[in-house]
């Protein structure tokens, strides 16, 4: 669904990115890892069309949806109507109700997110991706906020989602555990380049593998 070649970014001496080459397939899930300040948000506002500046090459084929690390809702706006921005169509309250349906929160939707929790409010971020039925999810740091168990439920959440839309996904996280739950593969950022592409194997101790997860999810 994107391929990326030859992305290159500075700002002033700095060179952020110096030649990022990267594919994510249909239906693929990508998980992307640096350290801080490596350029992984930078990466990711230039493969969302976020970022004039940058040079290279960037093709996308399909819808694209971002889930920033904040929510970014607006708060002088209720949660459905934060969902549904920028969307036309008659079918926008339906499908509206229905992407806050999947993520759990079809009664808050006349809530404004000032009376959520910081884990309902990046559901609806969630919501407000999904509703525009992407074929790429761009996701930055999307539960790096969160408290551990409620980064599993959205772990598991995401899980699900992905099993039912079939979207891919770019996500940058800090959490390895993560990374190897839910991605097919994982990249490492580093001085610029994509210095590592790792596919997750199930040579791997996925997370979801592991004694005990089933039966905490059980209980998401
Ligand atoms: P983190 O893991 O902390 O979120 P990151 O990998 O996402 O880090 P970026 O936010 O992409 O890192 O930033 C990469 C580098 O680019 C940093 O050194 C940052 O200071 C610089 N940078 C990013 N945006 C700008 C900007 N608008 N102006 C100047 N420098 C910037
Ligand atoms: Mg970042």
């Amino acid at each position: 669904v994107v391929v990326a070649t030859g992305l290159r970014r500075t700002f002033g001496a700095a060179t952020v990115l110096n030649g990022v080459d990267l594919v994510v397939g249909r239906g693929e899930v990508v998980a992307l890892l640096g350290s801080s300040g490596s350029g992984k948000s930078t990466l990711l506002r230039i493969l969302a069309g976020l970022d004039a500046e940058a040079d290279g090459e960037v093709t996308t084929n399909g819808r694209v949806a971002v889930v920033f690390q904040e929510h970014r809702l607006m708060p002088w706006k209720r949660v459905a109507d934060n969902v549904a921005l920028g969307l036309r169509g008659a079918d926008v309250p339906e499908r509206t109700a229905a992407a806050l349906a999947e993520v759990g929160l079809a009664e808050r939707t006349r809530a404004w997110p000032a009376e959520l929790s910081g884990g309902q409010s990046q559901r609806v971020a969630v919501a407000r991706a999904l509703v525009r039925q992407p074929d790429l999810l761009l996701l930055d740091e999307p539960f790096g906020a969160l408290d551990a168990l409620t980064r599993l439920k959205m772990q598991a959440l995401l899980q699900r989602l992905r099993l039912e839309h079939g979207f891919a996904a770019l996500l940058v996280t800090h959490d390895v555990d993560e990374a190897l739950l839910l991605a097919d593969r994982i990249l490492i950022l580093d001085n610029g380049v994509i210095a590592q592409d790792v596919p997750v194997t199930l040579a791997h101790p996925r997370a979801h593998d592991r004694p005990g997860f089933s039966e905490l999810r059980r209980h998401l």
